[in-house]
């Protein structure tokens, strides 16, 4: 604790929202013990003293007047404050009475990723051992599976970066794939421009002429959905110009030859055919890519957020395999967390079908290993359940009846949304922990009030695979609790309390560090000194005397043989495609002054102010078209449903595609319209693609 100011205190933690995790310094007043402000830590290895909109107005949540206080019951369809005793004693009946009338799998837990590891890897807990159900899963479905399956098939391990970002200093070529990091991880973007300045190139395919792409050496402005395609493409030329690392690939990957067969015809015109990228434009990439001596290609929801969102992250891997480029000092490949915690939330039993530490529930070995840590019987460890939106779905099915969502607005951030909505409204009981009335807790019997980030402690993982500290900054407002004490409590409630005996957030994280040991995410050697010690460690952290891994496969992979899987993956189209009937494409994506469902930016005013609702950004002769005016309103619909926004015009997007920001709920929310078809492998919906039509309004 710094005193920088007379009456104030400065202390060191990260910024809540995106995996950047930037360090900062919270302002609080020495007399009142409130937060009243922020300024950047230039010492912190990832964002070196810059902060972005969100991240210098982040403080203003925590003493918020629209901050949730004591518990709310919802009575006569009007919420209704009550004690926690009161709230407690009806979530018990209700979970009770549920579970014995339908079985313990027709509660549904729904968790997120905006919280802390500790937390994360509580929920997964509090489902299986609490509640007994195998229904669970969380927000990371719609945000990080795709980079999780593309990962674990080529590399045989899901990190989300195969090495630390300050060495993009010396990188010589950046490969950005649906990545806007100029708006969707703002602080990032001083990595490229400084590379550039140094004389490194970028390549990056987008839709979108986005402020990234417009700084691009090349930008390759494909039709959304030909991911693969694209990268299938300059894999062609790679292979023919013989940029090949011949004796990296023979010696650490596996599949060349089926590569080589494969993208044999992904001729430039054949490729340019597919995506609508001029030849010249994947000519010169690729050129660019492989004459690179240090290269990395980094990727995020535009590639993830697809049908074959496992296949795009696999098919742009290869190019990094092929160049041998994984494993050395400023090389390798890497994704662009969105949640703060979107990799540690990943990684401690959140998912349907993980245990802690990465491992499956489908082996039993991992299950009479987690059953030990947490002192269950095995036979008594529910087996794997369904994804997000599956499990929201199975709601009309009757198979779930009641849901606990913690930390996370499925209302806003699902696809196919009024399907989503009815869906919540048949619930028979619904109990929504969050620090402000989501869209999805106004569906809700029952809002628990649970504290910022600013008001416990805990750890994160940030973009980089860094473990990192997030410290208390002050006391919980109002009644507020900590979501891992919400959780204990409910399990001392459904007569499961022995399993949950926690006093703080560290006793929690001592029991994740055992329970991911020897696991392939394997904690056991971080410890929170450690942490503050060496500016976050690095997982695989396996024993207390290990530093981190802050570069991963330098000599093998995590796979049977130690080599990598290239992924050989033909070209497939999006689920919905053009047609007359639906002649345009609707992609959707993020701005930067909104974070997720916009459930905490929307209540910032300074934010509201720069970006206060959606838009429907198009090519002016896309807007001729329809008779469009920049500012007019466009009824936008799809095969699910339709919408009202407004026209903003843009030279700076394909002529065939709208775009639309995803950060409101209700009847602003554009995720009525997206598709809810599902990556077959990671289960991730298509929020990038759908076929849309266009009307004046
Ligand atoms: Fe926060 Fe991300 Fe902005 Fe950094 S880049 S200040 S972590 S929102």
């Amino acid at each position: 604790k710094n005193l920088h100011r007379k009456g104030e205190s400065f202390i060191p933690t990260h910024c809540s929202y995106c995996g950047m995790q930037c360090g900062m310094n919270i302002r609080v007043d020495d007399a009142t013990g409130n937060v009243v402000g922020i300024e950047p830590r230039y010492e912190w290895p990832v964002n070196q003293g810059r902060l972005c909109p969100k991240g210098v107005t982040a403080y203003q949540q925590v003493e918020h007047p629209d901050r949730i206080l004591r518990p709310l019951i919802k009575r006569n369809g009007k919420f209704i404050e009550a004690s926690w005793e009161e709230a407690y004693d009806l979530i018990e009946r209700k979970f009770k009475e549920i579970a014995t009338k339908y079985g313990k799998d027709a509660l549904g837990v729904y968790g997120g990723v905006s919280m802390t590891n500790e937390k994360c890897y509580l929920v997964g807990k509090y489902a299986r051992v609490a509640l007994g159900t195998k229904h669970i899963d969380y927000n990371g479905r719609y945000c990080m599976s795709s980079a999780a399956g593309g990962f674990n098939a080529t590399l045989g391990m899901d990190r989300g970066s195969t090495l630390p970002w300050p060495d993009l200093l010396h990188s010589d070529c950046f490969f950005l794939a649906g990545s806007n990091t100029a708006e969707c991880h703002p602080t990032s973007i001083t990595w490229f421009w400084r590379g550039r300045d140094r004389g490194a190139k970028l390549i990056v395919a987008d839709p979108r002429e986005t402020p990234t792409a417009r700084i691009a050496d090349v930008h390759l402005d494909l039709k959304p959905g030909t991911d693969s395609a694209l990268a299938n493409g300059i894999a062609h030329i790679l292979i023919k110009e013989g940029y090949v690392d011949n004796e990296y690939v023979a010696q650490r990957v596996n599949g060349f030859e089926d590569l080589e067969k494969m993208v044999e015809r992904f001729t430039p015109e054949y490729t340019s055919r597919l995506t609508g990228v001029a030849q010249e434009k994947i000519i010169k990439a690729a050129h660019m890519y492989g004459e690179a001596e240090k290269s990395v290609v980094m990727f995020a929801r535009g590639v993830e957020q697809q049908r074959k969102g496992v296949d795009n992250v696999g098919s742009y891997t290869n190019l990094a395999l092929i160049r041998g480029q994984i494993g050395k000092f400023a090389s390798g490949v890497a994704t662009f967390t969105g949640q703060g915690n979107g990799q540690g939330g990943r990684e401690h039993g959140q998912k349907a079908d993980l245990l802690p530490g990465y491992r499956k529930l489908t082996e039993p070995k991992a299950v009479q290993y987690i059953s030990q840590v947490w002192g269950i019987d095995p036979a008594e460890m529910p087996g794997p359940g369904v994804s997000a939106y599956e499990m929201l779905d199975s709601i009309h099915q009757g198979t779930v009846r009641a849901m606990h969502v913690i930390c996370s607005n499925p209302a806003v951030s699902s696809p196919n949304a009024q399907h989503v909505w009815k869906a919540l409204e048949k619930l028979e009981f619904l109990v929504v922990n969050d620090f402000f009335l989501s869209e999805t807790a106004e569906f809700a019997d029952v809002v628990l009030p649970t504290t910022t980030w600013a008001e416990d402690e805990g750890t994160t993982t940030n973009t980089e695979g860094r473990v990192i500290k997030i410290n208390q900054i002050r006391k919980p407002a109002g009644e507020s609790k900590p979501d891992w004490q919400i959780l204990s409590e409910i399990a001392a409630r459904m007569d499961r309390g022995k399993h949950f005996e926690y006093e703080n957030a560290e006793q929690i994280f001592n029991e994740l560090r055992v329970a991911s040991k020897g696991g392939k995410a394997d904690y056991y050697g971080i410890t929170y000194e450690k942490i503050e010690k060496q500016q976050g460690v690095f997982w695989p952290c396996p024993d207390l005397d290990h530093p981190g891994t802050p570069y991963v496969y330098q000599d093998s992979f995590p796979t049977p043989d130690g080599k990598a899987n290239l992924r050989v993956v033909d070209w497939q189209e999006a689920g919905e495609i053009q047609s007359k009937e639906f002649p345009e494409i609707l992609t959707t994506g993020r701005v930067v002054f909104h974070y997720l469902s916009g459930n905490q930016t929307r209540r910032i005013d300074f934010l509201m102010e720069k970006c206060p609702e959606p838009y429907a950004e198009m090519h002016p002769e896309m807007a001729s078209k329809y008779n469009l005016q920049d500012g007019e309103e466009v009824e936008l619909e799809t095969r699910r449903a339709k919408m009202k926004l407004k026209v903003r015009l843009t030279k700076a997007i394909r002529k065939d595609t709208v775009f639309v920001p995803y950060h409101w709920g209700k009847e602003l929310s554009i995720n009525q319209l997206t598709n809810p078809c599902l990556d077959p492998v990671s289960r991730m919906p298509e929020f990038k693609v759908c076929a849309v039509r266009l009307r004046k309004s």
